[in-house]
């Protein structure tokens, strides 16, 4: 029997969406391995032009984090990259906060920008 493939939570603000696609560009190889889950948007854009299979939650502002916040609590994402938006509102507040808070909670791997997604996916010496 095959081992199921790890999940991997990809999650992008508005503005950082363009961040996001590079970054998942970049490490496509990497990260075809794992069953992608990704916020609805965000996973449209991802699976549109990389070609990777990506699993679609709901649209973050209608509950697409609380989802993913979800399989975070029940053991089975093994990492998150959230680029978040630090310079613009969310009506979504309460749900990203519960995600990364999920992550802290069952120590889930979690990068909240490009950098640290570089880093994570691949580490490098600082
Ligand atoms: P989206 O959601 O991918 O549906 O835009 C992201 C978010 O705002 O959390």
């Amino acid at each position: 029997m095959t081992e199921p493939r790890k999940t991997v939570a990809l999650i992008a603000h508005d503005n950082k969406k363009a961040e996001m696609l590079a970054f998942v560009q970049a490490n496509k190889e990497t990260l075809a391995r794992y069953y992608l889950v990704a916020t609805g948007t965000t996973g449209k854009l991802l699976a549109d032009h990389t070609g990777l299979e990506v699993n679609r939650m709901l649209s973050g502002p209608v509950g697409g984090d609380a989802q993913i916040a979800a399989q975070v609590a029940e053991g089975r994402v093994e990492a998150v990259f959230f680029f978040i938006d630090p310079l613009s509102k969310h009506p979504h507040d309460p749900d990203i906060n519960m995600l990364l808070r999920l992550c802290n909670v069952h120590d889930v791997p979690l990068a909240t920008n490009a950098s640290t997604a570089a880093f994570v996916i691949s580490p490098k010496a600082l």
